[in-house]
């Protein structure tokens, strides 16, 4: 699997702009190509997708980690150009969009070959959770529940390995011990804390950043 950032508060790749906001693109053999979050603004968001080659038509599913603006900002634009990809929203998400394939999320469930959801947890938020053969890579938009508890929830679809991601103000850092790939992204408030406490295991996350599971 492929997982390319679009859209955060920094910037890897010119040309490319940067705003307070996530939203990365999830590519893999057998799966559709799953956009996750739309950062806050479409404009913003449809120029950094241009500009790495992703037609927003080819999106397959789009996934909603929860409702708070920066993540959500812009969805309208992708709608706009696409109307087939299936959502799966928090069941707490803020708006009804009628006339679309939706999936209300509640609890953890499969989305497709390889990819699952943790659910919402505390009634906030829904992270994804990745199989791979290095075990599981957890994508997360601000972790509102909690990096730790994300990771508990996560671990039935087996162990976790990486996160990629905002962490908000998680500081709990000897959770990170047991793994190998960390990239904090968007709203992460410790975010060099974590890069000078494990920096073999962290990437420094900004739009244009690849990452290769
Ligand atoms: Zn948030
Ligand atoms: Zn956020």
């Amino acid at each position: 699997m492929k997982i390319t950032i679009v859209y955060d508060n920094e910037v890897k790749k010119q040309g490319l702009k940067a705003d307070w906001g996530f939203s990365c693109f999830i590519e893999g053999q057998n799966i559709p190509p799953i956009l996750f979050d739309t950062g806050a603004s479409s404009s913003i968001l449809l120029h950094n997708m241009k500009e790495l080659g992703i037609s927003p038509s080819t999106i397959g599913i789009i996934v909603i980690s929860h409702s708070h603006f920066d993540h959500t900002g812009g969805l309208q634009g992708i709608l706009e150009l696409n109307e087939d990809a299936r959502l799966y929203l928090p069941a707490s998400f803020y708006r009804a969009i009628p006339d679309r394939n939706v999936v209300k999320v509640k609890d953890a469930c499969q989305i497709c070959d390889n990819v699952f959801t943790t659910g919402e947890l505390r009634s906030i938020e829904q992270s994804l959770a990745l199989k791979t053969d290095k075990g599981v890579l957890l994508v997360v938009g601000c972790s509102h529940p909690g990096v730790g508890n994300i990771m508990d929830a996560a671990a039935e679809f087996g162990t976790v390995y990486g996160i990629v991601g905002g962490f908000h103000g998680f500081s709990d850092f000897a959770r990170l011990n047991d793994l190998s790939l960390i990239c904090p992204c968007h709203c992460t408030q410790y975010k060099q804390e974590i890069m000078k406490l494990f920096p073999q295991e962290c990437l420094d996350c900004g739009a244009g950043l690849v990452l290769e599971l």
